[in-house]
């Protein structure tokens, strides 16, 4: 029997094991934390769900489709487009498509002009014809452009750059200044086009966590505390070393981060991260900051730059009378964590003068150092390979395809698929 070592039990390695484990093959997946999911985790607390910063699930993405049982996640979905909020006035952008019933106060919406509104339809018509797996190969590397100057191309006025594009595809990519390649963006607006924005009831660990007992109950074993400290290519047979231990294998899926997978292996992995700085309150249920479950994005500034009512959406992040809010903070602000909570607080209350926002309570704040590797324009030349490492050693992970869950997920099946056509 074909015997592999995954190193890593992030989203990537979980759906590698998995894989690997359906097609008959003895499977041994090591994962350096305590629990598996890697960037994508849930840590409860007094009966609010806290996810490792801001992070949602995309439903049209086609590797979540193919390998969760989305219904199972009992998902919770935030309305389609957004609240843009600036200081004395909120205004709801929808998809009218999608939300007839906000086509009224979409098409009334001020801070986002008809033709911009317009241009927005025919880029969802433009791009609803194409296979989403081809929209990261439509413009050759060499010529991609960024998110703020593909808007340009297109037409779209400054306004809606500021005021919409900004905070929001800043949130997706964790760069205001949209200088993330292109690519990123007409797939994300492709899937947003066509499926929603969801959090599972029990937090985003919950996506996880279903992935790992698909793979044990394929027949993959996963253990957890087990940091691999090597990686060595063999004659012939890879090993892993792990808890002391040094154990042999047909092929080896490393899956970890892309700082480890250097490390590991030897191969150049991205090394310029994005980070974020979310914070997370609890206010009263009564105060109804009227959110219609869409995301607030900050118009005219980046201190934060999204509040997220999450226990609006989903209920179970919250205990009984209590909401939960997230707030984002894109890259890493110097100031200290109470300071920061004061910003969160001073836009609230800008946004809405008429509420009182003095039971808003900080309760934690998670500064994640590194939540994506940077995608400016022409990333994809330098991402290393699959078969990248020396002798039968793969990679996975989202910086061998792009950073996200669809990116994660897809890596690990890539991955899968080759180790099989090449070993099992
Ligand atoms: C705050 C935040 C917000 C995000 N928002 C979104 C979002 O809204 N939508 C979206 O699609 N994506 C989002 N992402 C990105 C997405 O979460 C990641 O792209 C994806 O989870 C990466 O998965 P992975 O399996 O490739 O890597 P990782 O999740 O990094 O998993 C690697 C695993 O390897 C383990 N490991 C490392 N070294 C070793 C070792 N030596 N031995 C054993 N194990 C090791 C690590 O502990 C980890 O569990 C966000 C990420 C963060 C952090």
């Amino acid at each position: 029997m074909t015997r592999v070592a995954v190193v890593g039990g992030g989203l990537a390695g979980l759906v590698a094991a998995r894989r690997l484990a359906e097609a008959g093959v003895e499977v041994e997946l090591f994962e350096a934390r305590e629990s598996v999911g890697g960037r994508v985790r849930t840590d409860r607390d007094g009966g609010f769900a806290f996810d490792r910063g801001f992070q949602v699930l995309f439903t049209a993405y086609p590797a979540v489709r193919r390998e969760l049982d989305l219904e199972a996640l009992s998902l919770r979905r935030f309305t389609p487009g957004a609240t843009i909020a600036r200081p004395g006035r909120r205004s709801v952008l929808a998809d009218p498509r999608r939300a007839p019933g906000a086509l009224t106060e979409t098409l009334f919406n001020r801070d986002v002009r008809l033709a911009d509104k317009l241009r927005v339809l025919a880029l969802q018509r433009e791009l609803a014809g194409t296979d989403p797996e081809t929209l990261f190969d439509a413009r050759e590397p060499a010529s991609e452009v960024d998110i703020e100057a593909y808007l340009a191309e297109r037409g779209f006025s400054r306004r809606f750059v500021e005021r919409f594009a900004a905070p929001f595809y800043g949130g997706v990519t964790l760069d205001r200044s949209l200088s993330t390649s292109s690519a990123v963006f007409r797939y994300t607006f492709r899937m947003l086009s066509e499926g929603d924005i969801a959090l599972p009831a029990e937090g985003m660990g919950a996506i996880p966590a279903q992935l790992a007992d698909r793979a044990r109950a394929a027949g993959a074993t996963v253990h957890t505390g087990a940091e691999v400290n090597r990686v060595a290519p063999g004659d012939g047979r890879p090993t892993v070393a792990a808890d002391g231990s040094e154990r042999d294998a047909d092929a080896v899926v490393v899956a970890t981060d892309p700082a480890a997978a250097a490390e590991l292996t030897g191969v150049t992995t991205p090394d310029a991260t994005k980070g974020c700085v979310t914070q997370y309150f609890s206010l009263p249920e009564h105060v109804d900051l009227a959110t219609g479950e869409r995301l607030l994005l900050n118009a005219e500034g980046d201190a934060p730059n999204q509040v997220a009512p999450l226990s609006a959406v989903a209920p179970e992040y919250a205990p009984e009378g209590k909401q939960l809010l997230s707030a984002t903070f894109l890259g890493d602000p110097d100031e200290d964590d109470a300071t920061l909570a004061d910003r969160v607080r001073g836009a609230l209350a800008a946004w809405y003068p008429s509420r009182r926002f003095d039971r808003l309570e900080h309760l934690r704040t998670e500064r994640v150092e590194f939540a994506q590797f940077a995608q400016p324009p022409g990333f994809r030349e330098s991402l290393p390979a699959v078969d990248a490492p020396e002798g039968s050693v793969y990679l996975a992970g989202d910086y061998t395809a792009w950073s996200s869950i669809q990116g994660a997920m897809e890596s690990g099946r890539r991955a899968a698929a080759l180790v099989r056509k090449r070993h099992a």
